[in-house]
């Protein structure tokens, strides 16, 4: 078989940890299977590296934080092969460029457009144990891109995609996916088996134990992907095409944490606003979430949006340009966070939303904006609730049992 390994930053985090992981993957060669690994960066490495950009500014350009960020893993995969090399296991270190991985020009969030997998599979042919540095690429401009927070994921299954893999392993630092976090909630309990399209809600909620790309592109190429601990040999969670036969009606819960709100009091309520608002957030590439909009008063309304936390500093400007109103007032609250419920039983099941609304206001946790599709439901909550908030949710839900 040919497998593929990817290993995130916990797993790496050491020089230790890098010579268990090389202990791990002789061993998965040495049951006769061709290997190509994907490695994060050691854990900690990335934010450090945000961190010494922000001293100088907190909008430092895509380009240079490209060249940055990907040196992180480019120090681990080199590692890793050189472990391996001192085994006595011939492996060789790639780059994304060096992969023939190559992206569109968005920095900081490129997408993958192709892989050309020949130097891999030269590679592997000749018996090598194959290295890649993950979260990164070369545009189709010639520069070093990088795949957005938790990236590595997706090289991984782009990988698997393009080397046609039998398998994909994604090792971390829990047993597989849980109900919810198990870090915030202890009881959760870990799912042998999720199907894509959930586990996609999850991830785009989220639950960072799998990057949400990776899934949907897992999803598209039929890739046979599976989370494991690299800290033991229990079975993981198998993402899968097929929907459980019995289906819970809540599979999981997700926290996310990184995001902020703009509201604009006092915008026009007339026909084209929310067009400029939207189109003028688009251009610069922000990923608005949830909207709610009131009904308008004396021709004004109030608009509220969501953005991923990092570029709320950005949205905020935009909108201070777009100005939909000499007299609107624009504000911006970083303190929020976003809870959400997920399960493909929501489908056929009535009762479920107000069951939450109940047992967040249960616990006296206001909720401030809710979306809902169907199979999932989402509550914005300050942030200091959020936690309170997934375990109460938790165990309403009985997903402890
Ligand atoms: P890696 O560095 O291996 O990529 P991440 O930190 O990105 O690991 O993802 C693993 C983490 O995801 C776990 O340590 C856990 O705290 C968190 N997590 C969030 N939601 C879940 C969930 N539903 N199941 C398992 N882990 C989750
Ligand atoms: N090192 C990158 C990050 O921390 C990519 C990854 O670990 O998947 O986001
Ligand atoms: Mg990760």
């Amino acid at each position: 078989m040919l497998i593929v390994q990817k290993y995130g930053g916990t797993s790496v985090g050491t020089l230790e940890r890098i010579e268990a992981v090389a202990q791990r993957v002789i061993k998965t060669k040495n049951e006769g299977h061709d290997v190509a690994v994907i490695v994060s960066a050691m854990s900690g490495v990335t934010n450090q590296l945000i961190e010494q950009a922000e001293f100088f500014t907190k909008t430092p350009i895509g380009r240079e934080m490209d060249v940055l960020l990907s040196s992180g893993e480019r120090v681990t995969s080199a590692l890793l092969a050189i472990a391996l090399n001192a085994k006595g296991y011939a492996a060789i270190a790639f780059s994304g460029r060096g992969a023939g991985i190559v992206t569109d020009n968005f920095h900081t969030k490129a997408r993958i457009v192709s892989i050309d997998p020949k130097s891999m599979q030269e590679a592997l042919k000749q018996g090598k144990i194959v290295v890649v540095a993950g979260f990164q690429g070369i545009s189709t401009a010639g520069e070093v891109t990088t795949l957005g927070r938790g990236g590595s994921d997706l090289s991984a299954v782009a990988v698997a995609g393009a080397l046609n893999a039998d398998l994909c392993e994604i090792y971390t630092d829990v047993d597989g996916v849980y109900t919810t976090d198990p870090r915030i909630e202890p009881k959760a309990k870990k799912l042998d088996r999720i199907s894509y399209d959930e586990m996609l809600e999850l991830a785009s909620l989220g639950a960072k134990v799998l990057q949400n790309r990776s899934v949907e592109l897992a999803k598209k190429l039929n890739v046979n992907l599976v989370t494991r601990s690299s800290f033991n040999d229990h079975e993981g969670t198998l993402i899968t095409g097929e929907e459980k036969m019995e289906d819970a009606v809540i599979s999981g819960i997700a926290l996310d944490k990184n995001q902020a709100r703009i509201t604009i009091r006092n915008v026009e309520d007339r026909p084209g606003v929310a067009a400029e608002i939207f189109s003028a957030l688009a251009s610069k590439e922000i990923n608005v979430d949830m909207i709610v909009q009131n009904i308008g008063r004396n021709g004004e309304t109030n608009l509220g949006f969501t953005v991923p936390q990092n570029e709320l500093e950005t949205a905020y400007r935009v909108m201070k340009e777009v100005n939909p109103n000499p007299n609107s007032i624009i504000e911006s609250d970083a303190d929020i966070v976003k809870v959400s419920l997920v399960g493909v039983g929501m489908k056929s099941h009535s009762g479920i939303a107000s069951k939450a609304f109940k047992t967040l206001a249960d616990e006296g946790i206001n909720i401030q904006m809710i979306s809902t599709s169907e199979i999932k439901i989402s509550m914005i909550v300050e942030a200091k609730y959020g936690e309170l908030a997934v375990r109460a949710l938790h165990k309403a839900y009985d997903l402890d049992k």
